[in-house]
């Protein structure tokens, strides 16, 4: 019966499955978090439409997505349309000129990355805040990864444990050569795709229309979509889907053959082009097609999360207890 195979009750047969639905409700992003980076969003939208009129402020990432936590950032893009590109250094160094002025932001710092940023914080609050310029993808990636989130129970539970066992092994960090948050979610989406029964499809696949990467910007839903939910014939219980990941990632994926593909959902051969050429990790963005996981370029960081995945495999495949590999006192 349909209607019972989507509570997450039916996942939870076992001492490890009930530990990731107790962190997962602890931790989850929380509607009052939610309102407060939207409040956020609103003001600063307000004070940049004095500067570029046309201008719209979109909350992204974790935030929206569904795989948010309590202690997740907020995610912005600003869409500034017009037949001239402008030059995001110069429009976030204006607005870093602008928010200077701003009683509630503090901290605020302009990052020169592959795709700039400027981060703040919220007085008082110490909200983090990434703000970036015409990033769009992110906004069309953020409904996927929504639309993933909600196509079956487990997603998300399964993605915020992830995220918090990678946190806090120090695996869970771009800007220090491991892995981003972005690239986890793919990696979980990808596991999820592949297994035998599998839980998730390729939804770029079967709803094209839907994910369209020439959609209009403005036309990208931004709240819960009518994605009808994926009936999956896979009944595994959240801790058999934790234990599965660790030992794919430890035992059986190919880092060095091959390229994981959401879009695709499945795996794709490491080519030799450019984009996967000398790297270590290989990670297609779903719209784009580049490497989302292009931070990992040391060695030892490569190793260390190699590491990571089998000692977490095998340590938890003898304990079955969460606390073994995520001590969830120093988390909730
Ligand atoms: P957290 O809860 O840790 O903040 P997050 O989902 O916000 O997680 P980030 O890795 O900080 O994850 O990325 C924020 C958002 O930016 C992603 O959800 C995605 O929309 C976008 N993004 C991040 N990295 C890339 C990338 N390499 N290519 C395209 N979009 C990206
Ligand atoms: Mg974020």
């Amino acid at each position: 019966v349909p209607d019972i195979s989507l509570s997450i009750q039916n996942y939870i047969t076992d001492k490890l499955s009930g530990q990731m639905v107790e962190l997962f409700e602890a931790c989850q992003q929380q509607s009052s978090d939610l309102e407060r980076k939207e409040a956020c969003r609103a003001r600063l939208q307000e004070v940049i439409q004095e500067i570029f009129p046309v201008a719209r402020l979109y909350l992204t990432g974790s935030s929206m997505n569904g795989l948010g936590s309590r202690s997740s950032d907020a995610d912005l893009c600003l869409v500034i349309k017009g037949n001239k590109r402008p030059n995001p250094i110069d429009v976030l160094s204006r607005l870093k000129r602008a928010f200077r002025s701003l009683p509630y932001i503090e901290r605020i710092q302009l990052i020169r990355a592959k795709v700039p940023i400027l981060k703040f914080r919220e007085r008082g609050s110490h909200l983090e805040f990434d703000l970036n310029v015409n990033n769009t993808v992110g906004i069309r990636n953020t409904f996927l990864l929504r639309s993933y989130a909600y196509a079956d129970v487990r997603v998300r539970p399964m993605i915020l444990v992830i995220k918090k066992w990678a946190r806090h092994n120090q695996i869970n960090d771009a800007s220090k050569g491991t892995l981003s948050s972005y690239t986890l979610a793919l990696m979980v989406l990808h596991y999820l795709q592949t297994l035998k029964e599998p839980v998730l499809p390729s939804l770029q696949k079967a709803h094209p229309e839907s994910f369209n990467p020439f959609m209009d910007i403005d036309m990208v839903p931004d709240g819960p979509k009518n994605i009808p939910p994926y009936i999956s014939r896979n009944q595994s219980s959240l801790g058999e889907l934790l234990l599965g990941f660790l030992r794919y990632y430890a035992t059986v994926f190919s880092w060095d053959k091959q390229v994981i593909s959401v879009r695709e959902a499945t795996t794709l051969p490491k080519t030799n082009s450019q984009e996967w050429r000398n790297k270590f990790i290989c990670v297609e963005e779903p719209f784009e097609r580049n490497n989302v996981a292009r931070a990992v370029h040391e060695k030892m960081k490569f190793d260390a999360i190699k590491v990571q995945f089998a000692e977490s495999y095998w340590i938890l495949h003898a304990r079955k207890d969460l606390n073994s590999i995520l001590p969830l006192r120093s988390i909730i």
